[in-house]
Parts: structure tokens; C-alpha cells; sequence
């Protein structure tokens, strides 16, 4: 996808962008691609791909949410996907991008001084250790390809304030969310939308699934990440 074809694709959803946001965009397009011949950070090679598969499907989020403004927590960023981008998109989000990879914080520390992004930080930790001490903090959790939905319930709803959403990016959520129930009502959590698209110039399928947080989450979680992954919790 060219950065046109980009920009006239997000008009089709709702979502017009600024002649800053898509400088911005273009020019973390470009580091990324350069700061990756050296760092792995994606396996994406192409500026065409990166407006596709991180930039356009970051932005797709905007479907289900309104994230002009609040406090969000990207957890396991990656390079920046979704949080840096929604970060340069909007800039009255105050967006916290969280990873337990030291490559990828430096990475985007680059990033955000290049771009001058006031209103994005980062947080180098492990997602359990951050969520367990920022409890009820955010008005929205996001994390793509980091973990079975489960775990990432367990791990992202401490750190959201009672109503607050966490959004879930995945290709197909149906298995995992029937084993997720159990997770569910003892995080205090109900399902509030899901959506399903394909990514334009057949890219993909995509679910996004928004979870709710009804009241304060048990002090109890989020237990030890391997606690977590080899314990399901039960009824
Ligand atoms: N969200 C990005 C994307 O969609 O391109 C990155 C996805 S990458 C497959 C998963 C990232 O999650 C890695 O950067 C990894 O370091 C991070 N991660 C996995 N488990 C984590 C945890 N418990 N705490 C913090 N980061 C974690």
C-alpha cells in the first residue's frame, strides 16, 4: 500500500489524517526500515508493507474506539504497533508503549525524540510487574501478537480504571475467547464489542475484541507470568 492508497483508505474508515501525522508517519516508516538492517525489530521489508500491515492496521483500532484523548498503555509494542502509531495520530492521547525487550525500548526512545512526540513514553519491565504496581491507571490497554487472550486478560486489566477498555488485536479470537471465560469473571471483565475485516488488498482477517473492566480488579492479580500461562483459571 502506497502512503496515497494509505491515506485514502483511512478516509473510507472515518479517519483523516493531518499533513503533520502523515510526516511523521513517513519519517518512522523510513527510520524503521533503516534502524532494522541492523536490529530485528519487524520482518517487514517494504515502505508499502509497513503502511499495510503495522501503520493501517494499527489505525483500524479507530473503528471500535475513540482515542482522541484518555491515557494508553500498549503492552508488548514491539516496535510501536499499535501504540506508537495512534500515539503520532493523536496527539492528545498520553500513550505508554511497554516491552520487556531493551532493542526495541531504545528503538522507540529513537523514535519518539526524532519525531518530538510529547504525549509517548516508554516503559522498559515486564508486563505482570508494571500492571501489578499501576493499578487502575488507564483508559485503555492494547497489545497485538503478544499472547493467547487469556494470558494477556490476566496480565493488562490490573493497570485499567474501572470502565476502562482493553483491546485485544488478533486474526481469529473464537477458540480463545471460549477459554476465557473462567479469566473473564474473576477479572471482573464482560465482552463490550467485536469486530471482523479483512485488511484491505487481501492482507489478512482481522478480530478486533474490546473487554470492559465493571470494578477494581483482586490484588490477587496478575499472578507470576508462569503461573499464568501454565494455570487456566477455573471457576
Ligand atoms: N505488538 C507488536 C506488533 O504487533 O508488531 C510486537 C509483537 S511481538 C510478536 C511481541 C512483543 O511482546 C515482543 O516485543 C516481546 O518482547 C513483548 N512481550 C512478550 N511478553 C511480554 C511481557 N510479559 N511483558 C512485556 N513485553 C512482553
Amino acid at each position: 500500500m502506497s502512503e496515497q492508497e494509505f491515506i485514502k483508505e483511512l478516509s473510507e474508515i472515518g479517519l483523516n489524517l493531518t499533513s503533520e501525522s502523515i510526516s511523521k508517519l513517513n519519517r518512522y516508516n523510513d527510520f524503521l526500515l533503516e534502524y532494522n538492517t541492523h536490529t530485528n525489530l519487524t520482518a517487514i521489508k517494504t515502505k508499502e508493507e509497513v503502511y499495510l500491515k503495522h501503520f493501517y492496521d494499527s489505525l483500524t483500532l479507530t473503528k471500535v474506539v475513540n482515542l482522541e484523548r484518555g491515557t494508553l498503555l500498549d503492552v508488548g509494542t514491539g516496535a510501536g504497533f499499535p501504540g506508537l502509531v495512534l500515539g503520532i495520530v493523536f496527539p492528545n492521547l498520553e500513550v505508554t508503549l511497554l516491552d520487556s525487550n531493551n532493542k526495541k525500548i531504545e528503538f522507540l526512545n529513537k523514535c519518539i525524540k526524532l519525531l518530538d512526540l510529547k504525549n509517548v513514553k516508554t516503559v522498559y519491565e515486564r508486563a505482570e510487574k508494571y500492571t501489578s504496581c499501576h493499578r487502575e491507571e488507564y483508559d485503555y490497554v492494547t497489545s497485538r501478537a503478544v499472547a493467547e487472550l487469556r494470558i494477556l486478560i490476566e496480565l493488562n486489566t490490573p493497570a485499567l480504571k474501572v470502565n476502562g477498555l482493553f483491546i485485544a488485536m488478533k486474526a481469529n479470537i473464537d477458540e480463545e475467547l471460549s477459554s476465557s471465560q473462567n479469566t473473564l469473571k474473576k477479572l471482573n471483565c464482560t465482552v463490550d464489542q467485536k469486530i471482523e475485516f479483512d485488511l484491505p488488498n487481501n492482507a489478512g482477517h482481522r478480530t478486533i475484541l474490546t473487554i470492559k473492566k465493571n470494578s477494581k480488579t483482586d490484588l490477587i492479580y496478575p499472578r507470576e507470568y508462569s503461573k499464568i500461562k501454565k494455570h487456566a483459571l477455573l471457576k
